[in-house]
């Protein structure tokens, strides 16, 4: 099963050790490589440059400060850091890697089965209140952006991660991220709501023009967490014609919060049952959270993901359902958003 997956925090991981493009190009220890990618039928993804993880390595993720703003300079730095290692990353692939940017450039990868490699930014501290570093940004690649990650910046509010909880905490959107959402729009980049609060999430729905998306997100009536969504934000989803991409991370999947790896694939195949029943199944996707989260042991990393689509078949979805929430549901997506 051919699949597109919303999240994955590669960039981060090779960022943060400091590790060389080979433990990607040729196989290394963490979620996705490009060994894995091809074992698993990973035809693209999302790949997000995260800036300034307030915690090193993943032991205690859900142990962050809040409270703590990125300044946009540090924030900056780090972003293009990030950037320019994926652009490293597809000029030393040998043409296995390409990143796109629009659905043209997606359909040639689709095509002639090179890893499509979307530029999202998880967070957007890295660009000022004016927007003015969106230009760069854009020309270097990027079309999706995430709002705000776990934490306030100067467009919104993310959500804590304390578990159980709602993710109606904290104010709205900025002013400045009003205008983030519109300029968003007016260029044809993804506004990801992840990570985003309640208040800052109905902004999103009521400014902006394109399909909602939700890249890396579960059902928060099976799963308390604050970065899963309500059955009424799901109906919003759907309604727009976006979509939810179903989180592997066992913490936002289990009903009882555990960051626990000894986890059954049924726990995050019924997330994807929730979100079809409520938000429709066009609405359903994946987003894998891969080398950012504690993921099931039977998905150590991205060459399992057959594995999921038999757990989502055993729980009664078809073929032609699956073949949407692997790759045309984020495909229909991503084109109506890019025009
Ligand atoms: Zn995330």
């Amino acid at each position: 099963m051919r699949t597109f997956d919303g999240h994955n925090d590669v960039l981060s991981r090779l960022h943060e050790a400091g590790a060389g493009n080979t433990s990607f190009l040729e196989g290394g220890d963490g979620h996705l490589d490009l060994p894995a990618a091809q074992a698993g039928q990973l035809a693209g993804g999302l790949f997000a440059v995260f800036p300034l993880s307030p915690f090193r390595g993943h032991d205690a993720p859900f142990e962050v400060d809040y409270d703590r703003r990125v300044g946009q300079e540090e924030a900056a730095a780090d972003t293009l850091a990030m950037v320019r290692r994926l652009h490293d990353l597809e000029s030393e692939s040998d043409g296995a890697l390409r990143i796109v940017r629009g659905s043209d450039e997606l359909d040639a990868c689709l095509e002639d089965g090179a890893l499509a490699a979307v530029l999202h930014v998880e967070g957007a501290e890295a660009i000022s209140p004016g927007l003015g570093e969106l230009d760069e940004l854009y020309e270097l690649g990027l079309r999706s952006v995430g709002i705000a990650w776990s934490r306030p910046n100067a467009f919104g509010h993310g959500v804590p991660f304390s578990f159980p909880g709602s993710p109606d905490q904290g104010p709205g959107l900025t002013r400045a991220g009003h205008a983030l959402v519109l300029e968003c729009n007016q260029r044809g980049v993804v506004v990801d709501v992840s990570h985003l609060n309640e208040r800052g999430f109905w902004d999103v729905a009521r400014v902006s023009e394109a399909p909602l998306v939700a890249s890396h997100s579960n059902a928060h009536a099976l799963c308390a967490s604050p970065r899963n969504l309500t059955d009424d934000q799901l109906r919003a989803v759907g309604a727009s014609g976006g979509l939810v991409g179903i989180n592997f991370c066992v913490a936002f999947a289990r009903e009882d919060g555990a960051d626990d790896p000894d986890t059954p694939l049924s726990a995050i195949a019924v997330h994807a049952a929730h979100v079809a029943e409520v938000a429709g199944v066009d609405a359903v996707a994946l987003g894998s959270d891969f080398d950012g989260a504690t993921m099931p042991h039977a998905l150590s990393d991205a060459s399992h993901l057959p594995a999921l689509f038999e757990a989502m078949r055993e729980i009664g979805f078809t073929e032609d359902e699956l073949a949407g929430i692997a790759l045309g549901n984020w495909r229909r997506v991503l084109a109506a958003t890019w025009e």
